[in-house]
Parts: structure tokens; C-alpha cells; sequence
């Protein structure tokens, strides 16, 4: 992902701002939400969009105990990079890069018996030890290890290779289905399941360094989740994990990507005229349209023609007909601002513009998706990199 340090006003066709210091109290905010827990900075997929290794610096700065990544080449890119600590990756493979892993000291997280087999081969090889954490399905139906015969059997062989040296079972963890629906019932069901799963081990021997269960609206609506570690990805980015859970704000976050555009045309048309492919616009009247040079191929999304909001000159403008691959149309209703004038897609919203969450509604989606999937072709420009005072 590149990365520039320009300001904001350098003559870039799109920028997504990140402000890291925006991203530092978010860590603080969150660490105030679970007191009693330690916390994992999630920043696979690049940090959510937003860059992961100045994301990970940030969030070590103001106090991350722990970095998470989906899968190992993100957590190895990252130690690589420098980032001391732990740091643990779940979504492995066969074949994966095991020996790397321990060799980097990663945290890695094992649901089943081919895992453990490759983990400890690797581990004998290395001559050392593998961190292992062992994921329980409790409920989510998606990775992670049965409750029963395949728990039971799992956490044996685990025993076993710590007992032989070659694996320490650092972490017992899962993951929620629908955190973000509180009173679900799934998740009184989850945490009750957990807390069995998490008893069998530890009666049979496992010590774990840490139990861990909570995502982001865990961690910000509850606090019976928290155990020894949060695992927080979204509201790291101030982005709240559902609008029905309330806003950033209501959890003392703030977004911490503003993604803007200079103009590239600006231009008077008749009334009658047809916008963009399959002229899904017709301009009511004589009117300007402004060019947005974005589109598809940086992550806006398609399903967002005809209704994505963008800020220009203070007031707020929707896509004119269809998304293109590389930009999209606003109707600026006559205003005629110069080419090269701003247009902010999405922000913190204190300048008035839109955010990731009213994109997420335009598109039918979620704001996970609207940040995560800004393209490598919009340069990130990172602010407030300094420590705060
Ligand atoms: C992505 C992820 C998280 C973070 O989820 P958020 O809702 O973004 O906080 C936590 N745990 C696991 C296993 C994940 O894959």
C-alpha cells in the first residue's frame, strides 16, 4: 500500500486521509471499555483499508497489547516491518507457513488435527516451540474446532506435543455470531459454551495465557465477554459495528479515514442530457455536473450509483447515474466550482460531510466493507503520526 506523507492539499486525484491520532484515542477509548481485559489491535486486510503497518505502530503506540491478523503472511509482513510484541493470525491453510511463524514468533491459532500435525512437524524442525492457540467453534458455525469427541481430541494431542516440548498452548479463544444483535440469543449460548470448552482444557492441564472471545460490539455492549482479551478491528477505525448500536460518538470513537477527490471536470449541460453508462440519469434541467475521478476499481461501490453522497462546496451532492470503473458524475445543480475543488466522500463528519456509514446504506452494505475495500490506487496520506503530548 503506498503511503505519502504529502498534506492534504497536494494535488492528488484521490486521497484517503488517515489520522492517527484519531486512531491513538480510539485505542485508549477502547482500552476504557474493557479495563480488565488486554487488547488486540486488529489490523488485517491492511488495517481495514487504512494501512496496516502505520495502523499497527499507532495502535502499539497508544497501548495495543496484542496485534491480529487473518492470515500469517499478514502477521509475518508485519514483524517484518519491525513490530515487536505478540501478534496472532487464525486463518491457515495446509501447507502454511508454520516454520516462519515460530520462527517469528507469532501466535498461531490451530481448529483442527491436520493444523496441530503440520504446527508441531514445523516445530521440531525449528527447534522451537510454537505458540499455539486453540479455537473453539462455540457457536459461529464458521472456523474453529467442535465442542465433543473433536475438542476432547484435540486438546489431548495439544497436551501431548506441550508435554513433549514442541507447542505451548498459549490461548483458548472463539468467536461471536451476532455480537452486534444484543440479547441474541446465540450469545448467552456462546459464552456458556466457551466457558465449558475453556473448563474441559484447563481441567486436563491446558494453561492458557489468555481466554478471548470478544470482537468490536462485544467489547463496546458486553462487558461478560471481555475475559482476558478484546479482539478490536472496526471500532479501532471509529467506525461503529452497526448503526443500530449507535454512532461513533455514542462509544467516544472518531472515524479515522477521510477519503477525498479533486474535481476533474466541471462542466454546464442541458436539461435532457443522459449521465453516464446506460444513462441511468437524465438531468431535469440545464444544470453542472462535477467528474469524482473514482469508481469502482478504488472500491466504490457499484450498487452506490444514483445514491452515494459527496460533499462539494458544503453541501451535499448524490452520484448522478452510474459508478464506472474509474469515476462517477454528481449533479452540482448549477454551482460551478473550479475543477480541482474538493469532494469528500466520506469523514469523521464534523465538516459536514458523509460517512463510511451513510455510504454502507447507500450501497446495501456494511462500513466494514466501504473502508476495507478502498483500492491500492488511492494513496493513503497518514496525519498526526506524532505521539500525542
Ligand atoms: C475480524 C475479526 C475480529 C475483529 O472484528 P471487529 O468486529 O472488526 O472488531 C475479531 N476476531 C476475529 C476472529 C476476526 O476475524
Amino acid at each position: 500500500m503506498s503511503e505519502r506523507t504529502a498534506p492534504r492539499t497536494a494535488p492528488l486525484r484521490a486521497r484517503a486521509e488517515i489520522d492517527l491520532a484519531a486512531l491513538r484515542a480510539n485505542v485508549r477509548a477502547l482500552r476504557a471499555h474493557a479495563p480488565g481485559a488486554a487488547l488486540m489491535a486488529v489490523v488485517k486486510s491492511e488495517a481495514y483499508g487504512h494501512g496496516a503497518v502505520p495502523c499497527a505502530r499507532a495502535a502499539v503506540a497508544a497501548g495495543a497489547d496484542w496485534l491480529g491478523t487473518a492470515t500469517p503472511e499478514e502477521a509475518l509482513a508485519l514483524r517484518a516491518a519491525g513490530l515487536p510484541g505478540r501478534i496472532m493470525c487464525w486463518l491457515w491453510t495446509p501447507g502454511g507457513p508454520w516454520r516462519e511463524a515460530i520462527e517469528a514468533d507469532l501466535d498461531v491459532s490451530v481448529s483442527a488435527m491436520w493444523a496441530l500435525g503440520e504446527v508441531t512437524e514445523a516445530a521440531r524442525l525449528a527447534g522451537r516451540p510454537a505458540r499455539v492457540q486453540l479455537k473453539a467453534d462455540t457457536g459461529l458455525g464458521r472456523g474453529g474446532c467442535q465442542p465433543g469427541d473433536d475438542w476432547a481430541e484435540l486438546v489431548r494431542e495439544a497436551l501431548r506435543a506441550e508435554a513433549e516440548g514442541l507447542l505451548r498452548v498459549t490461548g483458548l479463544w472463539s468467536h461471536l455470531a451476532c455480537a452486534d444483535e444484543p440479547g441474541h440469543p446465540s450469545i448467552a449460548a456462546q459464552l456458556g459454551l466457551f466457558q465449558e470448552m475453556v473448563a474441559y482444557a484447563e481441567e486436563r492441564g491446558v494453561r492458557p495465557e489468555v481466554r478471548h472471545i470478544a470482537n468490536s460490539p462485544a467489547t463496546l455492549t458486553l462487558p461478560e465477554s471481555h475475559f482476558d482479551l478484546v479482539r478490536t478491528g472496526i471500532s479501532l477505525y471509529g467506525i461503529s459495528p452497526s448503526p443500530e448500536l449507535g454512532t461513533p460518538a455514542d462509544f467516544g470513537l472518531r472515524p479515522v479515514m477521510t477519503l477525498s477527490a479533486s474535481l476533474a471536470l466541471v462542466k454546464r449541460v442541458p436539461g435532457g442530457h443522459g449521465v453516464s453508462y446506460g444513462h441511468g440519469y437524465v438531468t431535469p434541467g440545464e444544470t453542472t455536473l462535477g467528474l469524482v475521478p473514482l469508481g469502482y476499481a478504488d472500491g466504490i461501490p457499484r450498487h452506490a450509483s444514483s445514491a452515494g453522497p459527496v460533499l462539494v462546496e458544503g453541501k451535499w451532492r448524490t452520484i448522478a447515474g452510474r459508478v464506472a470503473m474509474d469515476q462517477f458524475v454528481v449533479d452540482l445543480g448549477g454551482d460551478e466550482p473550479e475543477a480541482g475543488a474538493e469532494a469528500v466522500l466520506f469523514g469523521p463528519g464534523d465538516r459536514g460531510e458523509p460517512t463510511a456509514e451513510d455510504w454502507a446504506q447507500a450501497a446495501g452494505t456494511i462500513a466494514y466493507e466501504i473502508v476495507t475495500r478502498i483500492g491500492t490506487r488511492v494513496p493513503r496520506v497518514y496525519v498526526n503520526e506524532e505521539q500525542d503530548g
